[in-house]
Protein backbone atom coordinates (compact mmCIF):
# COMPACT_ATOMS: atom_id res chain seq x y z
CA UNK A 1 0.00 0.00 0.00
CA UNK A 2 1.25 3.61 -0.64
CA UNK A 3 2.08 5.19 2.28
CA UNK A 4 1.34 8.78 2.84
CA UNK A 5 4.25 10.23 5.37
CA UNK A 6 5.02 13.50 6.90
CA UNK A 7 8.03 15.24 7.98
CA UNK A 8 6.93 17.76 10.70
CA UNK A 9 9.90 19.85 11.90
CA UNK A 10 9.14 23.51 13.64
CA UNK A 11 11.33 26.26 12.00
CA UNK A 12 12.95 27.28 14.77
CA UNK A 13 16.53 26.55 14.06
CA UNK A 14 18.43 24.66 11.77
CA UNK A 15 17.53 20.89 11.66
CA UNK A 16 20.87 18.28 12.48
CA UNK A 17 21.73 14.92 11.67
CA UNK A 18 19.40 13.73 14.00
CA UNK A 19 16.51 15.88 12.00
CA UNK A 20 17.73 14.11 8.90
CA UNK A 21 17.48 10.64 10.27
CA UNK A 22 13.37 11.08 10.55
CA UNK A 23 13.29 13.07 7.56
CA UNK A 24 15.19 10.21 5.98
CA UNK A 25 13.11 7.38 7.70
CA UNK A 26 9.73 8.84 6.39
CA UNK A 27 11.16 9.82 2.68
CA UNK A 28 12.69 5.75 2.01
CA UNK A 29 9.12 4.86 3.71
CA UNK A 30 7.39 7.13 0.85
CA UNK A 31 10.08 5.65 -1.60
CA UNK A 32 9.92 2.22 -0.84
CA UNK A 33 6.16 2.40 -1.07
CA UNK A 34 5.79 4.73 -4.10
CA UNK A 35 3.79 6.85 -1.31
CA UNK A 36 3.77 10.60 -1.05
CA UNK A 37 5.67 12.51 1.39
CA UNK A 38 4.70 15.75 3.01
CA UNK A 39 7.04 18.22 4.53
CA UNK A 40 4.30 20.21 7.07
CA UNK A 41 6.24 23.35 8.90
CA UNK A 42 4.90 23.46 12.54
CA UNK A 43 4.81 27.02 12.77
CA UNK A 44 2.04 28.10 14.84
CA UNK A 45 5.00 28.88 17.64
CA UNK A 46 4.97 32.99 16.34
CA UNK A 47 8.18 33.82 18.58
CA UNK A 48 10.07 31.35 17.56
CA UNK A 49 9.55 30.41 13.93
CA UNK A 50 11.38 32.00 11.29
CA UNK A 51 10.72 31.95 7.26
CA UNK A 52 14.64 32.11 7.13
CA UNK A 53 14.95 28.60 9.13
CA UNK A 54 11.72 27.11 6.87
CA UNK A 55 13.91 28.00 3.97
CA UNK A 56 17.17 26.31 5.31
CA UNK A 57 15.23 22.92 6.65
CA UNK A 58 13.78 23.02 2.30
CA UNK A 59 17.76 23.43 1.15
CA UNK A 60 19.23 20.66 3.58
CA UNK A 61 16.96 18.45 2.62
CA UNK A 62 16.73 18.99 -1.46
CA UNK A 63 20.46 18.39 -0.85
CA UNK A 64 19.54 15.42 1.09
CA UNK A 65 17.68 13.89 -2.04
CA UNK A 66 14.39 14.47 -0.20
CA UNK A 67 11.88 16.42 -2.98
CA UNK A 68 8.73 16.71 -0.83
CA UNK A 69 5.92 16.15 -3.34
CA UNK A 70 3.83 18.72 -0.48
CA UNK A 71 4.93 21.75 1.91
CA UNK A 72 2.72 23.08 4.26
CA UNK A 73 2.63 25.74 7.29
CA UNK A 74 0.08 25.09 10.18
CA UNK A 75 0.45 28.73 10.31
CA UNK A 76 -1.70 29.31 7.09
CA UNK A 77 -4.25 26.44 8.35
CA UNK A 78 -5.30 28.69 11.58
CA UNK A 79 -9.32 28.70 10.86
CA UNK A 80 -9.27 24.86 10.20
CA UNK A 81 -7.42 24.30 13.84
CA UNK A 82 -9.86 26.98 15.28
CA UNK A 83 -13.22 24.60 13.53
CA UNK A 84 -11.25 21.44 15.00
CA UNK A 85 -10.80 23.33 18.91
CA UNK A 86 -14.81 24.44 18.71
CA UNK A 87 -15.92 21.02 17.74
CA UNK A 88 -14.20 19.50 20.73
CA UNK A 89 -15.12 22.79 22.91
CA UNK A 90 -18.71 21.96 22.20
CA UNK A 91 -18.40 18.33 23.11
CA UNK A 92 -17.17 19.42 26.13
CA UNK A 93 -14.02 17.41 25.19
CA UNK A 94 -11.79 20.79 25.63
CA UNK A 95 -12.15 22.56 28.65
CA UNK A 96 -10.95 26.20 29.95
CA UNK A 97 -8.62 26.51 32.87
CA UNK A 98 -7.63 29.62 34.13
CA UNK A 99 -4.78 28.45 36.53
CA UNK A 100 -1.40 30.41 36.59
CA UNK A 101 1.73 28.53 36.54
CA UNK A 102 2.42 29.07 39.84
CA UNK A 103 -0.76 27.74 41.22
CA UNK A 104 -0.05 24.81 39.19
CA UNK A 105 3.60 24.05 40.74
CA UNK A 106 1.88 24.17 44.39
CA UNK A 107 -1.05 22.18 43.65
CA UNK A 108 1.61 18.85 41.64
CA UNK A 109 3.39 19.81 44.92
CA UNK A 110 0.24 18.64 47.59
CA UNK A 111 -0.45 16.23 45.29
CA UNK A 112 3.29 14.57 45.87
CA UNK A 113 2.57 15.27 48.74
CA UNK A 114 -0.72 13.17 49.42
CA UNK A 115 1.13 10.55 47.75
CA UNK A 116 -0.99 11.27 44.27
CA UNK A 117 0.49 11.54 40.86
CA UNK A 118 1.66 14.65 40.10
CA UNK A 119 -0.86 15.10 37.24
CA UNK A 120 -3.26 18.08 36.85
CA UNK A 121 -6.66 17.80 39.50
CA UNK A 122 -9.32 18.69 36.61
CA UNK A 123 -10.33 21.43 38.90
CA UNK A 124 -11.10 23.73 36.45
CA UNK A 125 -13.87 21.23 35.16
CA UNK A 126 -15.68 22.25 38.33
CA UNK A 127 -15.67 26.30 37.70
CA UNK A 128 -19.68 27.31 37.23
CA UNK A 129 -20.23 29.81 34.58
CA UNK A 130 -20.38 32.88 37.10
CA UNK A 131 -16.96 31.59 38.26
CA UNK A 132 -15.54 31.59 34.66
CA UNK A 133 -17.13 35.01 34.67
CA UNK A 134 -15.65 36.07 37.24
CA UNK A 135 -11.98 35.17 36.46
CA UNK A 136 -12.52 36.77 33.16
CA UNK A 137 -13.59 39.84 34.07
CA UNK A 138 -10.10 40.15 36.65
CA UNK A 139 -8.54 39.94 33.51
CA UNK A 140 -7.81 36.24 33.54
CA UNK A 141 -7.31 34.35 30.10
CA UNK A 142 -8.22 30.80 29.78
CA UNK A 143 -5.88 28.51 28.30
CA UNK A 144 -7.63 25.19 27.08
CA UNK A 145 -6.84 21.08 28.18
CA UNK A 146 -8.36 18.33 26.38
CA UNK A 147 -9.92 15.54 28.42
CA UNK A 148 -8.35 12.52 28.47
CA UNK A 149 -10.80 9.61 28.47
CA UNK A 150 -9.37 7.92 31.67
CA UNK A 151 -11.93 8.29 34.21
CA UNK A 152 -15.47 6.09 34.38
CA UNK A 153 -18.37 8.57 35.02
CA UNK A 154 -16.72 11.26 37.31
CA UNK A 155 -13.42 13.02 35.75
CA UNK A 156 -12.38 14.15 39.13
CA UNK A 157 -11.58 9.75 39.68
CA UNK A 158 -8.54 9.96 37.19
CA UNK A 159 -8.49 6.05 36.04
CA UNK A 160 -5.68 3.79 34.35
CA UNK A 161 -6.55 3.25 30.82
CA UNK A 162 -3.74 1.86 28.57
CA UNK A 163 -3.77 3.01 25.21
CA UNK A 164 -1.84 0.54 23.27
CA UNK A 165 -1.01 0.65 19.63
CA UNK A 166 1.60 -1.64 17.30
CA UNK A 167 4.23 0.42 16.45
CA UNK A 168 5.74 -0.24 13.27
CA UNK A 169 9.38 -0.15 14.48
CA UNK A 170 9.08 -1.10 18.15
CA UNK A 171 6.08 -4.26 18.08
CA UNK A 172 3.72 -3.91 20.58
CA UNK A 173 3.21 -0.61 23.00
CA UNK A 174 0.36 0.90 25.01
CA UNK A 175 0.91 3.69 27.45
CA UNK A 176 -1.23 4.47 30.41
CA UNK A 177 -2.95 7.76 30.27
CA UNK A 178 -3.89 7.59 34.02
CA UNK A 179 -0.73 9.03 34.92
CA UNK A 180 -0.65 12.02 32.25
CA UNK A 181 -1.93 15.35 32.74
CA UNK A 182 -4.69 16.87 30.28
CA UNK A 183 -2.73 18.23 27.92
CA UNK A 184 -3.06 22.07 26.99
CA UNK A 185 -3.87 22.20 23.15
CA UNK A 186 -4.13 26.55 23.21
CA UNK A 187 -2.56 28.29 25.28
CA UNK A 188 -3.68 31.81 27.02
CA UNK A 189 -3.08 33.87 23.81
CA UNK A 190 -5.25 31.86 21.47
CA UNK A 191 -2.19 29.69 20.32
CA UNK A 192 -2.22 26.61 19.16
CA UNK A 193 0.31 23.89 20.81
CA UNK A 194 1.45 21.37 17.96
CA UNK A 195 -0.53 19.01 19.35
CA UNK A 196 -4.23 19.56 18.36
CA UNK A 197 -2.98 21.24 14.67
CA UNK A 198 -0.98 18.03 13.83
CA UNK A 199 -3.58 15.49 14.61
CA UNK A 200 -5.91 17.64 12.48
CA UNK A 201 -2.98 17.94 9.37
CA UNK A 202 -2.79 14.11 9.65
CA UNK A 203 -6.21 13.72 9.13
CA UNK A 204 -7.09 16.29 6.42
CA UNK A 205 -3.90 15.47 4.47
CA UNK A 206 -4.13 11.87 4.62
CA UNK A 207 -1.25 10.50 6.54
CA UNK A 208 -0.97 6.79 7.28
CA UNK A 209 1.96 6.80 8.89
CA UNK A 210 3.57 8.82 11.00
CA UNK A 211 7.11 8.21 11.49
CA UNK A 212 9.12 10.19 14.63
CA UNK A 213 11.45 9.68 17.11
CA UNK A 214 10.54 7.92 20.37
CA UNK A 215 10.75 10.86 22.22
CA UNK A 216 7.00 11.08 21.21
CA UNK A 217 5.75 7.83 22.49
CA UNK A 218 3.74 9.39 25.22
CA UNK A 219 2.32 11.81 22.92
CA UNK A 220 1.20 8.93 20.67
CA UNK A 221 -1.26 7.94 23.42
CA UNK A 222 -2.65 11.54 23.62
CA UNK A 223 -3.46 11.62 20.04
CA UNK A 224 -4.54 8.38 19.49
CA UNK A 225 -7.17 10.04 21.79
CA UNK A 226 -7.58 13.15 19.99
CA UNK A 227 -8.10 11.00 16.48
CA UNK A 228 -10.96 9.50 18.39
CA UNK A 229 -12.20 12.46 20.08
CA UNK A 230 -12.42 14.17 16.34
CA UNK A 231 -14.44 10.79 15.17
CA UNK A 232 -11.01 9.88 12.72
CA UNK A 233 -9.35 6.70 11.90
CA UNK A 234 -5.41 7.16 13.39
CA UNK A 235 -2.82 6.59 11.40
CA UNK A 236 -0.50 3.84 12.18
CA UNK A 237 2.50 5.00 14.08
CA UNK A 238 6.35 4.07 14.20
CA UNK A 239 9.12 5.42 16.93
CA UNK A 240 12.64 5.03 15.89
CA UNK A 241 15.53 5.48 18.34
CA UNK A 242 16.84 9.00 18.82
CA UNK A 243 20.69 9.72 18.01
CA UNK A 244 22.93 10.90 20.73
CA UNK A 245 26.35 12.38 20.46
CA UNK A 246 29.67 10.17 20.46
CA UNK A 247 29.50 10.75 24.13
CA UNK A 248 25.66 9.97 24.84
CA UNK A 249 24.30 13.50 24.92
CA UNK A 250 20.98 14.11 23.03
CA UNK A 251 21.47 16.52 19.94
CA UNK A 252 19.99 19.29 20.05
CA UNK A 253 19.26 22.27 16.93
CA UNK A 254 21.38 24.49 18.23
CA UNK A 255 24.61 21.85 17.65
CA UNK A 256 26.07 23.70 15.62
CA UNK A 257 28.31 20.96 13.91
CA UNK A 258 26.49 18.58 13.39
CA UNK A 259 23.76 20.55 11.61
CA UNK A 260 23.17 19.09 8.17
CA UNK A 261 24.63 22.63 6.88
CA UNK A 262 27.61 22.17 8.70
CA UNK A 263 28.32 18.75 7.67
CA UNK A 264 27.48 20.14 4.00
CA UNK A 265 30.18 22.59 4.31
CA UNK A 266 32.74 20.29 6.12
CA UNK A 267 32.08 18.32 2.44
CA UNK A 268 30.43 15.23 3.14
CA UNK A 269 28.60 13.52 0.18
CA UNK A 270 24.18 13.40 0.98
CA UNK A 271 24.75 10.12 0.03
CA UNK A 272 27.00 9.57 3.05
CA UNK A 273 24.85 11.18 5.87
CA UNK A 274 21.70 9.82 4.32
CA UNK A 275 22.99 5.77 4.84
CA UNK A 276 25.31 6.94 8.10
CA UNK A 277 22.00 8.60 9.70
CA UNK A 278 19.42 5.70 8.61
CA UNK A 279 21.36 2.86 9.20
CA UNK A 280 23.19 3.35 12.30
CA UNK A 281 21.24 1.96 15.25
CA UNK A 282 19.81 -0.55 12.98
CA UNK A 283 20.34 -4.42 12.11
CA UNK A 284 22.70 -3.01 8.99
CA UNK A 285 26.02 -2.38 9.01
CA UNK A 286 26.72 1.26 8.35
CA UNK A 287 28.05 0.52 4.28
CA UNK A 288 28.53 2.63 1.30
CA UNK A 289 24.75 2.86 -0.62
CA UNK A 290 24.71 3.42 -4.37
CA UNK A 291 21.38 5.79 -4.31
CA UNK A 292 18.49 6.44 -2.03
CA UNK A 293 16.97 3.46 -3.58
CA UNK A 294 19.15 1.35 -2.89
CA UNK A 295 18.42 2.26 0.76
CA UNK A 296 14.87 1.88 0.64
CA UNK A 297 15.07 -1.39 -0.44
CA UNK A 298 17.52 -2.38 2.41
CA UNK A 299 15.56 -0.53 5.00
CA UNK A 300 13.59 -2.37 7.77
CA UNK A 301 11.46 -0.27 10.30
CA UNK A 302 11.80 -2.85 12.04
CA UNK A 303 14.98 -3.64 12.25
CA UNK A 304 15.82 -0.40 14.11
CA UNK A 305 16.93 -1.23 17.85
CA UNK A 306 15.53 0.52 20.86
CA UNK A 307 18.52 1.75 22.37
CA UNK A 308 19.81 5.10 21.42
CA UNK A 309 22.14 5.43 18.44
CA UNK A 310 25.66 7.05 18.73
CA UNK A 311 26.86 9.59 16.20
CA UNK A 312 30.24 9.57 15.36
CA UNK A 313 32.17 11.80 13.55
CA UNK A 314 34.89 9.84 13.00
CA UNK A 315 32.60 7.14 11.57
CA UNK A 316 30.78 9.65 9.43
CA UNK A 317 34.05 10.55 7.83
CA UNK A 318 34.77 6.81 7.20
CA UNK A 319 31.90 6.34 5.37
CA UNK A 320 32.21 9.38 3.24
CA UNK A 321 36.05 8.04 2.37
CA UNK A 322 34.41 4.92 1.43
CA UNK A 323 31.91 5.97 -0.46
CA UNK A 324 33.88 8.47 -2.46
CA UNK A 325 36.60 5.32 -3.20
CA UNK A 326 33.91 3.48 -4.92
CA UNK A 327 32.70 6.00 -7.35
CA UNK A 328 33.15 5.37 -10.50
CA UNK A 329 34.72 8.27 -13.64
CA UNK A 330 30.95 8.74 -15.03
CA UNK A 331 29.89 9.35 -11.73
CA UNK A 332 31.96 12.55 -10.70
CA UNK A 333 32.78 13.94 -14.49
CA UNK A 334 31.23 16.95 -13.99
CA UNK A 335 31.77 17.99 -10.32
CA UNK A 336 35.54 17.22 -11.54
CA UNK A 337 34.86 19.54 -14.21
CA UNK A 338 33.51 22.53 -11.76
CA UNK A 339 36.62 21.75 -9.14
CA UNK A 340 38.94 22.48 -11.81
CA UNK A 341 40.63 18.97 -12.06
CA UNK A 342 41.94 17.78 -15.61
CA UNK A 343 43.15 14.22 -15.50
CA UNK A 344 40.35 12.45 -16.75
CA UNK A 345 39.86 9.03 -15.45
CA UNK A 346 43.20 7.77 -14.96
CA UNK A 347 43.82 10.77 -12.80
CA UNK A 348 40.96 10.04 -10.78
CA UNK A 349 41.56 6.54 -10.66
CA UNK A 350 44.70 7.11 -9.22
CA UNK A 351 43.15 9.18 -6.50
CA UNK A 352 40.14 8.45 -5.48
CA UNK A 353 41.50 5.67 -2.37
CA UNK A 354 43.30 8.96 -1.10
CA UNK A 355 40.13 11.00 -0.81
CA UNK A 356 38.43 12.14 2.52
CA UNK A 357 35.72 14.53 0.93
CA UNK A 358 35.73 15.45 -2.49
CA UNK A 359 37.44 18.60 -2.79
CA UNK A 360 40.54 16.41 -1.48
CA UNK A 361 40.70 15.58 -5.29
CA UNK A 362 41.78 19.25 -6.42
CA UNK A 363 44.27 19.54 -3.73
CA UNK A 364 45.87 16.18 -5.72
CA UNK A 365 45.36 17.93 -8.53
CA UNK A 366 47.18 20.94 -7.37
CA UNK A 367 49.80 18.77 -6.35
CA UNK A 368 50.60 17.23 -9.66
CA UNK A 369 49.45 20.41 -12.03
CA UNK A 370 50.49 23.59 -9.49
CA UNK A 371 52.96 24.92 -7.57
CA UNK A 372 53.86 23.00 -4.50
CA UNK A 373 57.25 23.20 -2.17
CA UNK A 374 59.16 20.33 -2.37
CA UNK A 375 61.03 18.79 0.91
CA UNK A 376 64.49 17.65 0.26
CA UNK A 377 67.05 16.58 3.05
CA UNK A 378 70.68 18.25 2.37
CA UNK A 379 71.88 14.73 2.91
CA UNK A 380 69.70 13.93 0.29
CA UNK A 381 70.94 15.94 -2.46
CA UNK A 382 73.36 13.88 -3.93
CA UNK A 383 70.30 11.04 -4.42
CA UNK A 384 68.52 13.75 -6.10
CA UNK A 385 71.38 14.49 -8.45
CA UNK A 386 71.22 10.74 -9.46
CA UNK A 387 67.68 10.48 -9.24
CA UNK A 388 68.02 13.51 -11.95
CA UNK A 389 70.63 11.79 -13.90
CA UNK A 390 68.38 8.65 -14.02
CA UNK A 391 64.85 10.67 -15.43
CA UNK A 392 63.94 8.50 -18.08
CA UNK A 393 62.77 10.85 -21.17
CA UNK A 394 58.99 11.51 -22.25
CA UNK A 395 56.44 9.96 -22.99
CA UNK A 396 55.70 8.55 -19.28
CA UNK A 397 53.13 6.20 -18.46
CA UNK A 398 52.27 4.11 -15.63
CA UNK A 399 55.55 2.04 -15.75
CA UNK A 400 58.12 4.70 -15.86
CA UNK A 401 58.04 4.68 -12.49
CA UNK A 402 59.59 1.43 -12.02
CA UNK A 403 62.27 1.91 -14.57
CA UNK A 404 63.18 4.99 -13.13
CA UNK A 405 63.36 3.87 -9.59
CA UNK A 406 64.62 0.43 -10.72
CA UNK A 407 67.66 2.03 -12.05
CA UNK A 408 67.85 4.41 -9.06
CA UNK A 409 68.36 1.44 -6.59
CA UNK A 410 71.01 0.08 -8.81
CA UNK A 411 73.19 2.75 -8.49
CA UNK A 412 72.88 3.91 -5.45
CA UNK A 413 72.00 0.93 -3.26
CA UNK A 414 69.26 2.72 -1.73
CA UNK A 415 65.30 0.55 -1.21
CA UNK A 416 62.63 0.26 0.39
CA UNK A 417 61.38 3.32 2.47
CA UNK A 418 64.99 4.96 2.09
CA UNK A 419 64.74 4.98 -2.25
CA UNK A 420 60.95 6.38 -2.19
CA UNK A 421 60.43 8.50 0.90
CA UNK A 422 62.69 11.24 -0.47
CA UNK A 423 61.26 11.05 -3.69
CA UNK A 424 57.85 11.60 -2.72
CA UNK A 425 58.94 14.41 -0.62
CA UNK A 426 60.39 16.12 -3.17
CA UNK A 427 57.57 15.15 -6.01
CA UNK A 428 55.09 16.15 -4.10
CA UNK A 429 56.45 18.20 -0.71
CA UNK A 430 54.05 15.09 1.20
CA UNK A 431 54.84 12.13 2.88
CA UNK A 432 51.95 10.16 2.05
CA UNK A 433 49.71 10.15 -1.09
CA UNK A 434 48.47 8.05 -4.06
CA UNK A 435 50.65 5.90 -5.53
CA UNK A 436 53.75 7.90 -7.31
CA UNK A 437 54.14 5.80 -10.59
CA UNK A 438 50.16 6.69 -11.03
CA UNK A 439 50.98 10.21 -10.11
CA UNK A 440 54.34 10.37 -12.07
CA UNK A 441 52.88 10.81 -15.91
CA UNK A 442 50.28 14.11 -14.32
CA UNK A 443 53.44 15.84 -13.31
CA UNK A 444 55.14 15.03 -16.31
CA UNK A 445 59.36 15.42 -16.87
CA UNK A 446 59.72 19.30 -16.63
CA UNK A 447 58.00 19.61 -13.38
CA UNK A 448 59.94 16.83 -11.69
CA UNK A 449 63.21 17.73 -12.71
CA UNK A 450 62.54 21.23 -10.99
CA UNK A 451 60.81 19.14 -7.87
CA UNK A 452 64.16 17.11 -7.62
CA UNK A 453 66.44 20.50 -7.51
CA UNK A 454 67.11 20.41 -11.29
CA UNK A 455 67.67 23.26 -13.71
CA UNK A 456 63.83 24.86 -14.15
N1 LIG B 1 7.02 19.47 15.25
C1 LIG B 1 7.12 18.24 15.96
C2 LIG B 1 8.57 18.02 16.33
O1 LIG B 1 9.44 18.56 15.68
C3 LIG B 1 6.61 17.14 15.08
C4 LIG B 1 6.50 15.83 15.69
C5 LIG B 1 5.74 14.89 14.80
O2 LIG B 1 6.36 14.36 13.85
O3 LIG B 1 4.54 14.72 14.98
O4 LIG B 1 8.86 17.35 17.29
Amino acid sequence: MSATVRFAPSPTGHIHIGNARTALINWLEAVRTDGTFLLRFDDTDKERSRPEFAEAIETDLRWLGIAPHRTIRQSERLATYDAAAEKLKAAGLVYPCYETPEELERRRRLRRAQGKPPVYDRAALKLTDAERTALEADGRKPHWRFLLPNYDGDPAEIARRDIAWDDLCRGPQSVDIGSLSDPVLIREDGSYLYTLPSIVDDIDCGVTEVLRGDDHITNTAVQLCLFEALGADPPRFGHHNLLTTASGEGLSKRLGSLSVGALRDAGYEPLAIAAHAVLIGTSHAVAPVASLNELAGMFDLKGISRAPARFDPEELKSLNARMLHGLDYEDVTDRLAILGVAGGEDFWEAVRGNLEVFADVADWWQVVDGDIDPVVAEEDRPFMADALDLLPDEPWDETTWKAWTSALKEKTGRKGKQLFMPLRLALTGLDHGPELARLLPFIGRRRTMSRLGGPA
